[in-house]
Parts: structure tokens; sequence; C-alpha cells
């Protein structure tokens, strides 16, 4: 495989350091990625040489600005293998990307008494603009629960759908657990009903190749910040055949054709989608990092940190003292755990004072928590620069937790 994480860890400037006096050992990855050098040099290549407000000058840096960011519209349909171009609505994030679709989704097809199903395992952003969706036109949100290893009970889902059920939003791979559900499964269940099915794709993207063709989801959402990009950029995919149904989500300069006071016609595919003065600098910088994670192959990508996972998921288990949250046979790079008999809150701060970064809480996923009748847990995410010592690392900082706490 030519996968060379010494090398491949050179390309991240921020790993090198030291934090109380140990090498960084950064497992906070589910929360947001570092960046490599190509992509902090082209966003400050950009700043410093090329920056202009995009589809507006006639001069020479506004329309090098346009094309850069039209052409970064077509890495991102490329990377996840979209029809076309139009069908890719650049936006701040994942957050932003369901609460537009929740909205302009809800103005047009949502009626009162309307059902949307989502899973128990979802992100809070994939749950709270489709209940507050639900409460702004009297509809209802149904869940699709979870079995104690973390999987989706589908039969459930066989039982929910029926003719008040308008669409349905599932994460592809949830980042509580590391489960990797079977979105295809649930798209094909949904589409023998005419239901349209939204993908949260803020944990998949980095770990597995997506094929929104292939997958034939309606939509599909993901944050650049979480591939290495800059932060402030997103991505909504939706089918062209949608997206030229569904009415804006927000006004303003760019996303119309022509104002009067008396009435706005909208402009085409995808700038009605995109009010205001984007973040073509993070879209740009965001095509940096699809360029970065293609050169080194997403399928090389996800075979590295699977066998990380499996390392870590092992040798944690081993201690004896560790429960694990998700144990799904199809999993990605995520370790979430408990000491046995100590705070999360505790094992994450004495992490930290050996330089190993990780998070501890809920992880925006309250419902997960609640199904485990648990405060939280300990999250370990991998990413592609991760390497082997750093799960040793991360197994003896565990092992001391136990010895100060148990
Ligand atoms: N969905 C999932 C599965 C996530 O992990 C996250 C980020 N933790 C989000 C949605 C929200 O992403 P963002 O904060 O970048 O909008």
């Amino acid at each position: 495989m030519n996968f060379n994480i010494d090398q491949i860890r050179k390309d991240f400037p921020i790993l090198s350091q030291q934090v109380y006096n140990r090498p960084l050992v950064y497992f906070d990855n589910g929360a947001t990625t570092q960046k490599p050098q190509c992509v902090i040099n082209c966003i400050n290549d950009y700043h410093t040489q090329h920056n202009s407000s995009i589809h507006r000058g006639v001069h020479y840096l506004s329309e090098k600005a346009t094309e850069d960011y039209e052409n970064a519209r077509k890495t991102v349909q490329h990377f996840i293998n979209a029809a076309s171009s139009n069908e890719i609505i650049f936006t701040p994030g994942t957050t932003s990307s369901i609460n537009g679709l929740a909205f302009s989704f809800g103005e047009r097809y949502i009626r009162e008494g309307d059902e949307i199903i989502v899973t128990e395992m979802e992100h809070h952003a994939n749950i709270v603009p489709w209940q507050m969706l639900c409460e702004r036109k009297k509809s209802r949100l149904r869940v699709i629960p979870f079995s104690d290893e973390g999987i989706l009970k589908l039969e459930e889902l066989d039982r929910m759908i029926n003719e008040k059920t308008r669409l349905i939003c599932v994460i592809h791979v949830s980042n509580a657990l590391g489960t990797i559900n079977p979105v295809n499964e649930i798209i094909q269940k949904a589409h023998q009903h005419n239901i349209p099915v939204l993908v949260d794709g803020a944990q998949s993207v980095q770990h597995t190749s997506v094929d929104v063709q292939q997958m034939d989801c309606d939509f599909f959402a993901f944050s650049g910040h979480k591939i290495y990009a800059p932060t402030g950029i997103g991505i909504l995919y939706g089918k062209e055949k949608w997206l030229d149904e569904l009415p804006p989500f927000q006004g303003g300069g760019d996303m119309v054709d022509v104002v009067t006071f008396e009435k706005t016609t909208y402009n085409s595919l995808p700038f009605k989608f995109e009010a205001g003065t984007p973040n073509y600098i993070g879209a740009i910088g965001l095509a940096s990092a699809l360029d970065y994670v293609t050169s080194l192959g997403v399928e090389n990508i996800a075979q590295h940190e699977l066998t990380l996972l499996h390392q870590g998921t092992e040798k944690l288990l081993n201690l004896g003292y560790v429960k694990l949250f998700g144990t799904a046979p199809h999993k990605s790079s995520i370790l979430s755990f408990i000491v046995n008999g100590v705070h999360p809150y505790d094992t994450g701060m004495v992490l930290d004072k050996m330089g190993i970064a990780v998070r501890t809480g809920t992880h925006c996923a309250q419902p997960v928590m609640q199904h485990y009748g648990i405060e939280g847990t300990v999250r370990a995410s991998v990413a592609l620069y991760n390497n082997a010592l750093e799960i040793d690392a991360l197994v003896e900082g565990v092992k001391k937790v136990k010895t100060m706490f148990g």
C-alpha cells in the first residue's frame, strides 16, 4: 500500500508540537481535523495574491476567484460523484446544510400530520432542525432505535414508513459510536415508497469513499473542517430534481434573477441557494483538501484507519476495565469508551496532561447517551495521520487513569 505514514505526518505542521512537554497526540478528529500544509498554503496564497469577491466583478482578480470557486465546486462534485455541479451547494457546514434543507423542504412539502423519520443515533444537527420544523408545521418526528451494539433496528423502519412519511434523515457514520449505517438499504426501502432520504455525511466522507449516485441518496451533507479543510465551509448535495423544486432558504445578493418590489425571481442552480458573498476562499481550500485526500486514496486512508481502530479496540478491551460503546461489526474510526468507575471528564483531563487530545461528553448526541443511561463517553477518533505509536500512547494513558482513579 502506497501510504507512508511518517511522510504523511510531516504534511501536518501542527502535529510536530509538544503539549505539556509531551508530543501532541491528536485524537479529537471527529470534532475537527488538522490541516495539511498544502491547504494552509492555498488559503494563505489566496489572501496574499488573489483575493476578490466572486460573481460580481469584471476585473481580473474577480474573474480568477470566480473561476477557482466554480472549479472547487467541480472538485466536490467529482469527489462525491454527483451527476452535476448544479447539485453542489456551498454552505458554512453540515449544521447549516441541514437547517437550510429543513426550512426549504419544510416550506415546500411538510404539512400538519406529516411524519419525518430520524434515527436514535443522530447528531443534534440532524435532530433539532427537524424537531423545530415539526413544531412549526405540527408534524411528527419518528425515531428508528438502535441495539446496544449500536446497530439500527431496520425492522422498525419497515413498521414506521406509512403514507404520512415525507422524509428520512440518517447519519452515515455515527460520531458517538462509529457505526457505519446501511444507508443504501435504507434508501432502497424509502424509494420503494417514493420517500426521499437525507444522509448526514459529516463523519463519513473523510473515512470512506462516497458515491452519491451509487448510494442514490436525495440529499447529502458534510463539513469541510472534518476533512482537512478550513472551518466555515461545507456542502449540501441535492439531486437536481429536488433542488429545482425547493425554494431558497436564504434571500439576498447572488441568489436572485430579477428583483422588483412587487416580485423577485430566483437565480438558476446552484446559485439559488447561495445568498450573499460566499466563503469562496473556504471553498477553494476545501477543494485543495479533497485533492490531498484523493492523492492519498480514500481506500488507503480507510484501510490505515481501520487497522488502528482494530488495534485500539483490542488493546483497550484487553485491559479488562474499559467498556466500549459502539461494537457494530461495520464500524469507522471511533473509539467511544468509559474507564470503569472513572468519569469521562477525569479520563480526558488525565489524558490531556499526557499530551493526548480526546473528546469527552455527549458528542452532541444526547439520545445515544440516554440509550445507555450514561452521562457521556471518552471519544478517541482516528484520522489519516494517526499512527500505531499514538494508539499505544492512548492505551498507556488509560492505564495511568486507572491507577490514579481506580
Ligand atoms: N453531524 C455529525 C455526524 C457530526 O459529527 C457533526 C459534527 N460533530 C455534525 C453533524 C455537525 O457538523 P458541523 O458542526 O461542522 O456543522
